[in-house]
């Protein structure tokens, strides 16, 4: 299977802080990685290297065979200028903790702002688009809802079908439930569940012990700037082999 995400040797640090500590990583195209770790090991950081919301002091990042934020000549790199690095973000989702909708835009204009804006599609094919996707979401009713109005996880759902109306080749989550009150977690990861099955690459950044169970094909444990293990699910999950991951495993099942 060909390789989505390419993470090589990847350091950061803000000021004097170190976050990533030298990341390798690898996601094959169609599998699904789930991050654990506890809180300021770096996991967010990592995710947002990855689609260059933040960049990286050493190391590179290649998504689907490109370079992230740069082009190799011979042994240099020569950063991409930003209308170059906007293309390759586009087709990178994000979903953040906080679903960030625009809130003055209804369920429909949120889905359909970027494919008209940035992808330049005709507005009537990204209507259709944009129902089909609330559909998925089982959200086809609420269209000309305002974000105000629903519940926090279906304002979720529609940030994943945001995602989504972007053909992404990539769908990054940052810890997609954790604002979310307890009963409305399920929805939320049943959608994630879905895509998953469908084979969509996808980074997931949770303390959902079970969805990592279900659905990853790797689970990765970080701390401190560091992948400490990584492995299938039944490994690092059930047979942790260091003990700073059985220490966190305690803390979260
Ligand atoms: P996690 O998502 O695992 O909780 P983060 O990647 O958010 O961890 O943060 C890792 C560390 O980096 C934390 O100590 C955090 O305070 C710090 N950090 C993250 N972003 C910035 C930033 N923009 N400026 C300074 N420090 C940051
Ligand atoms: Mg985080």
């Amino acid at each position: 299977m060909s390789v989505m995400v390419d993470i090589r040797s990847v350091h950061k640090s803000f000021g004097p802080l170190d976050v990533l500590k030298g990341i390798d990583l690898q996601v094959r195209t169609g599998e699904v990685t789930v991050v654990l770790g506890p809180s300021g090991s770096g996991k967010s950081t990592l995710l947002r290297t990855i689609n260059h919301l933040e960049k990286v002091d050493r190391g590179a990042i290649s998504v689907d065979g490109a370079l992230i934020g740069y082009r190799r000549s011979g042994d240099k790199l020569h950063e991409l200028p930003e209308r170059e690095v906007l293309k390759q973000r586009i087709r990178i989702g994000f979903v953040f903790q906080n679903f960030n909708l625009f809130p003055h835009l209804t369920v429909l204009e949120n889905v359909i702002e970027a494919p008209v804006a940035a992808l330049k599609r005709p507005r009537d094919q990204a209507v259709a688009t944009a129902r089909r996707l609330l559909e998925r979401v089982g959200l086809a009713d609420k269209a000309d809802a305002y974000p105000r109005q629903l519940s926090g996880g279906q304002q979720q759902r529609v940030a994943i079908a945001r995602a989504l109306a972007l053909e992404p080749k990539l769908l990054l989550f940052d810890e997609p439930t954790s604002a979310l009150d307890p009963e409305l977690v399920g929805e939320v990861l049943d959608v994630i569940k879905d895509l998953a099955h469908q084979g969509t690459t996808m980074i997931v950044v949770t303390h959902e012990i079970g969805f990592a169970r279900e659905v990853a094909d790797t689970v990765v444990f970080m701390d401190d700037g560091r992948i400490v293990e990584q492995g299938p699910p039944a490994e690092v999950l059930d047979r942790p082999r260091h003990e700073r991951t059985r220490t966190f495993l305690s803390k979260v099942l």
